[in-house]
């Protein structure tokens, strides 16, 4: 089966479909993850991230790995662990335009098929139920408020993790600037021509602004009796 979760960054979409993969038996695909280490990639081999051609030549021969980790996943690029590298300012800056050049999204997307035709994935983006993934056999849409989004990054940036309930102390300045960056990319990303970020229309919307994690993972899997079916039966 397969697990369509879409939404803005920062909706706690990776956490909860990280979550739901594990309680059900499913396996996770982070494809924000891809299109953050053809960032990376670009970045290291001096190619502009606005120069479509050199960037889908870096998209079409870049190597990327998923390896389990301690803390979540660990991402390999090139054969080099990017984990950390792909989440910081200057490649969350180059990661919009990388992602609306269509010939990388070709090609991620042919990636990503073909690890979903093995079966049984949950996969997360922003464009996995209206194009990746369209009969998809479960469609979430998962957002929240912008104040709620970049609170959850501004938490995490400091070590910290509210999916978790493990709150840190943040800098109200970073907050700030963290929430502008956040506005600018969720605009790039619903604006851009090639699969711009929106709700499938088949997509069940949950907002988790007011939500715990432990809810929305819960939601997620109420929604289907397949899911329910795998979670109970693992727990037992
Ligand atoms: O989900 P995450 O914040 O890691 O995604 C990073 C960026 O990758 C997004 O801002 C977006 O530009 C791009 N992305 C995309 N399509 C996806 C997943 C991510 O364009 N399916």
């Amino acid at each position: 089966m397969i697990v369509a979760i879409d939404g803005p960054s920062g909706s706690g979409k990776s956490s909860v479909a990280r979550e739901v993969a594990r309680r059900c038996g499913l396996t996770y695909l982070d494809t924000g993850a891809m299109y953050r280490s053809v960032a990376h990639a670009c970045l290291s081999r001096g190619v502009n991230p606005e120069d479509a051609p050199a960037v889908a030549e870096v998209a079409r021969t870049v190597r990327i790995e998923f390896l389990p980790g301690e803390d979540g996943q660990r991402v390999l690029v090139d054969g080099e662990d990017a984990t950390t590298q792909s989440r910081t300012p200057e490649v969350e800056r180059a990661v919009p335009p990388v992602s609306a050049t269509p010939e990388v999204r070709e090609t991620m997307v042919a990636i990503q098929r073909q690890f979903g035709a093995a079966g049984n994935v949950v996969a997360e983006g922003r464009d996995i139920g209206t194009v990746v993934f369209p009969g998809a056999d479960v469609k979430v849409f998962l957002s929240a408020s912008p104040e709620a989004r970049a609170r959850r990054r501004a938490v995490q940036r400091q070590g910290g993790n509210l999916a978790t309930g493990h709150d840190v102390a943040v800098d109200a300045d970073a907050e700030r600037a963290i929430l502008a960056d956040l506005v600018r990319r969720d605009d790039y990303d619903s604006s851009r021509e090639a699969s711009p970020l929106r709700p499938a229309e088949d997509a069940h919307r949950i907002d988790s602004s007011e939500l715990s994690f432990e809810q929305v993972v819960k939601a997620i899997i109420e929604l289907s009796p397949e899911l329910a079916a795998r979670a109970e039966g693992r727990r037992s």
